[in-house]
């Protein structure tokens, strides 16, 4: 093994920092035939390359590579099968109308990376560095993202903890890995509301807990309480917090309302960042968008420039959610994230009850749809907004 240890002034060796100038590319000898674009299912499709770098304790970042997707090789003694200090992102690179692959704002999703991996004592990396290796690797992939509308590469970069001892510890080794998948629109066919079951018995979060993190361990505890809303006909579910039953999450996207106020304008409501809900990219640009469009930096589509969105950051209880819908204030409300952009929700399953929402003919409501058109042309390069749009070469 080469052994990438360097010395610092006072001769003591360092462990190596992540370095993507060292990058080596081992291409495969025979690429996979490009499937129908029309056959992907999400995350179901390999690629033909992956990128992996370790860290070892005493050596640090090791040569980071380019190679053939393939199996891993694990001792089965390693944290990441017995105590979970893995942690994820997920991203996705659009064709450019310049046919050159495009990420949306990755910075952010390298430092929730290093914050996630901070939070289960995983070493640290250089954020910059991992940036370029992805920007890299999708330029490799690039041939696998289909060039129609609504097809992406998606981009799964994972942290897992590799030390091989049962001792209950961090881990002091890892592994840093990154996959890539063709992905289609998560609608197939127009967009379309979703059911939702409200759910309080069961948490996917809770105070003090590692809700806001993209942990691996946050989400398997949902998949049983997700298989129980199924069952009673709901698609996803409306995760609920507290006495005073407060709305956190949809599935695994972030949630917004809409409501109306008495002078017309709309309230834009959705969860603060208190530790119980992950700060997602898609939420962060929602709130900014909104902002853009009270400024008349930009006008969404489909609402007025004259139409004022009140946005907050601020807890919503299914009290509330129960009044405004019997008032009829309750316009709209949607999921947002990465897989999905904005997915409208129809319908949501509240103590033996359903609280139906408006039907509108896109699926989407006017300010879903504004969101979504606006998102999207950002996402494919279609509409410059400050540094969102960052190329792969
Ligand atoms: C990833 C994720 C989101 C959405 O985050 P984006 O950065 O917008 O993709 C929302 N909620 C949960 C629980 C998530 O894991």
């Amino acid at each position: 093994m080469a052994v990438t240890q360097t010395q610092n002034t006072n001769g003591e060796a360092h462990p190596a920092e992540l370095n993507a100038s060292k990058l080596v590319i081992n291409l495969a000898n025979e690429l996979k035939p490009l499937p129908a674009p029309e056959s992907l299912a999400f995350g179901e499709t390999k690629t033909d390359h992956m990128l992996i770098v370790n860290y070892d304790p005493v050596t640090g970042w090791s040569t980071p590579e380019i190679k053939p997707y393939g199996p891993l090789i694990l001792d089965p003694a390693s944290s990441c099968f017995q105590y979970c200090p893995n942690v994820f992102e997920g991203m996705k690179a659009y064709a450019g109308p310049d046919g050159k692959p495009r990420l949306f704002r990755p910075q952010k999703n390298m430092e929730r990376l290093t914050r996630s991996a901070e939070r289960v004592a995983l070493p640290p990396f250089d954020t910059n560095e991992l940036l370029k290796l992805i920007q890299r690797l999708v330029a490799v992939e690039s041939r696998w993202i289909p060039s129609q509308p609504g097809y992406s590469l998606y981009i799964r970069p994972t942290v897992i903890g590799t030390r091989a001892a049962l001792g209950v510890a961090a881990s002091d080794s890892a592994c840093l890995y990154v996959i890539v998948s063709p992905t289609g629109p998560y609608f197939r066919g127009g967009t379309r509301p979703i059911s939702l079951l409200a759910v309080g018995e069961h948490a996917r979060s809770w105070p003090g807990g590692t809700g806001g993190h993209k942990l691996g361990l946050n989400y398997a505890p949902g998949f049983m309480p997700q298989r129980l809303a199924a069952k009673l006909g709901y698609e996803q579910i409306l995760w609920l917090l507290g006495d005073d039953k407060k709305i956190t999450e949809v599935g695994a996207m972030n949630v917004f309302v809409a409501i109306k106020r008495d002078d017309g304008d709309l309230d834009v409501l959705t969860p603060p960042l208190d530790g119980t809900i992950l700060p997602g990219l898609t939420r962060a640009s929602c709130i900014a968008l909104t902002e853009a469009h009270n400024t008349g930096r930009l006008v969404l589509p489909g609402i007025s420039p004259s139409q004022k969105l009140h946005t907050a950051e601020c807890p919503v209880t299914m009290a509330e959610i129960v009044a405004w819908s019997e008032q009829g204030r309750l316009v709209e409300a949607f999921g947002v994230g990465t897989a999905v952009v904005v997915a409208p929700i129809g319908r949501i399953g509240f103590e033996g009850k359903d609280i139906i929402l408006p039907i509108y003919e896109a699926g989407l409501g006017p300010l879903g749809k504004g969101l979504w058109e606006t998102l999207t042309a950002i996402q494919v390069g279609k509409l410059e907004y400050d540094d969102w749009s960052v190329k792969c070469e």
